[in-house]
């Protein structure tokens, strides 16, 4: 299309998302648009043409509407604190902002759920709950930022996956607007619900590629009576991978089971100051939670199990204050990183608990072979590891070999019977490698699902469908 008739065609679509939210909902100025031009994943950005900030389900249902008729491509955004440049507008069109629906609408005591709008943040939900000794579980790290419209499109995870589950075990009823213009609810306060397709559980986890959440209600939980923490050190990082695939192995599921090698732990202390070890190889951060005496219980045998498996030192915290300052300081460990070097390229391979070992060992190998820093952290008890690459994106030599690096991680994973992503998403970073998860015809299956709610691909172009998939680098079955 030429730029005259590219203008006169933006100028329209301007006018009527205009006509659809005001004037001061729509920005096309170059430093608005420059705003939300990237994510918080590095080396992505792009312009949008618009960022459009909608105050109702209907709005947002007739600007989907619009964009359809029009072939506009739509990115919705909540925090933008995704790492899998998710919310990055790479063929332009409109960034659909959710910061208007931002209201907590019910909390239903009767029924244990709360029901909200997509841009409230998700700290906000847990304090919400927790007044109530009420509990929602999902607590990504990012918490205190990130929205649960983006939680539930990338159905996150968190420190208390092990236990509890991830974004997906919560969400009980959406409602969605479609590409066509039309809003549907799906779900409902209902423990049994098997009328039709469970299309709550295909939007959570689309990545914005399907529809837009306009509405969601979450199961809640009675809140735990209480909880205890302990640290494991250790001075050999296999020896820490060994103990979280024992812990599970002795029936002992703990609320969290986070593992943090050398490197993490020395960022982190550099960050927070809270007087953590620095001198082990590797510490296991193990909280458990419930009736005082079964958690008593538990930490006495967890303890016991890194003991036997070489933990150098079991340590207990010695107050709910102590316990929070080391969750915070666990939630901080990718900030942490991200100071020591220009570019912090963070993935998150997962395998079954009982191969964390070999995952740890192998990220170290693949670090080795490509002389690149990675730290590792992550959610060990899931098996959701973050190796975590420090570089420069400046520096295009050695940004190949982190990409090689990576891509032999997420083979490694895969041939351990995992992964790619455990709960960051696919978005662009993944893309490539996702066909090496699902297989061709898995993908036909999405692609299939695609084309029937979203027939003109504007929800999200780029992401999670790669134009070409990576090669294998070796033949696994
Ligand atoms: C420091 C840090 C720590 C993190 N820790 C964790 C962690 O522990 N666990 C974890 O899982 N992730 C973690 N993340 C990743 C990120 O925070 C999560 O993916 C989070 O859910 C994104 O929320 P958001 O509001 O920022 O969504 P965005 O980044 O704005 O969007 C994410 C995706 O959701 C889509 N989307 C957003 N709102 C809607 C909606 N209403 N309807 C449909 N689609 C929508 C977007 O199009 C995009 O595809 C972390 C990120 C950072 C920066």
């Amino acid at each position: 299309m030429s730029s005259s008739k590219m203008d006169k065609k933006l100028g329209k679509i301007k006018e009527r998302l205009i006509e659809i939210v005001g004037t001061e909902n729509v920005d096309d100025t170059t430093s608005g648009r420059l705003v939300y031009s990237y994510d918080a994943t590095p080396n992505f950005q792009a312009l949008p043409d618009f960022v459009v900030s909608p105050r109702t389900a209907e709005e947002v249902a007739a600007i989907l509407k619009l964009c359809t008729e029009t072939s506009t491509p739509v990115y919705t955004r909540g925090s933008g604190t995704n790492l899998c440049a998710d919310t990055c507008p790479l063929k332009g069109g409109v960034v659909l902002l959710m910061k208007h629906l931002n209201k907590i609408l019910e909390l239903d005591k009767e029924n244990l759920t709360i029901t909200v709008q997509p841009g409230t943040i998700t700290k906000e939900i847990t304090d919400r709950v927790e007044k109530e000794d009420l509990f929602y579980p999902p607590d990504p790290s990012s918490m205190k930022i990130s929205t649960i419209g983006g939680n539930l499109a990338e159905n996150s995870g968190g420190l208390r996956g092990l236990k509890y589950g991830v974004t997906k075990d919560y969400a009980m009823a959406l409602q969605v607007a479609l590409p066509n213009g039309e809003l549907i609810r799906t779900g409902g306060k209902l423990t049994k619900d098997v009328a039709g397709y469970d299309l709550t559980h295909l939007f959570v986890g689309s990545e914005g590629t399907l529809g837009v959440i306009t509405e969601a209600t979450l199961k809640l939980i009675p809140k735990p009576e209480t909880q205890k923490t302990i640290l494991a050190l250790y001075q050999d990082i296999e020896a820490a991978g060994r103990s979280v695939s024992a812990i599970i192995a002795n029936k002992m599921i703990p609320v969290t089971l986070e593992f943090l090698d050398q490197d993490t732990l020395k960022a982190v202390e550099d960050f927070a100051h809270i007087g953590l070890p620095t001198d082990a190889k590797a510490i296991l951060l193990i909280v458990q939670d419930g009736p005082q005496e079964i958690v008593d219980r538990d930490i006495h045998k967890i303890a016991e199990i890194c003991r036997a498996e070489q933990a150098v030192d079991v340590r207990l915290a010695s107050s709910d204050e102590e316990a929070e300052e080391l969750a915070t300081a666990r939630r901080s460990a990718l900030s942490a990183l991200a100071r020591l070097k220009p570019t912090t390229i963070l993935e998150d391979a997962t395998v079954p608990r009982s191969e964390i070992a070999t995952m740890v060992r192998a990220i170290s190998d693949v670090a080795q072979k490509y002389n690149v820093r990675i730290s590792t952290f992550g959610h060990a008890g899931d098996g959701n590891l973050h190796p975590t690459c420090l570089t420069d994106a400046r520096d295009e030599e050695e940004m190949t070999r982190v990409e090689e690096a990576f891509a032999e991680i997420f083979e490694k994973a895969i041939e351990l019977g995992g992964t790619l992503t455990g709960e960051h998403g696919v978005g662009v970073t993944k893309a490539p490698y996702l066909e090496w998860k699902l297989g061709k015809a898995g993908i036909e299956v999405m692609r299939g699902i695609k084309q029937s709610i979203d027939p003109k691909g504007i929800m999200n172009p780029g992401k999670v469908f790669a134009e070409h998939s990576k090669e294998r680098l070796v033949s696994v079955q």
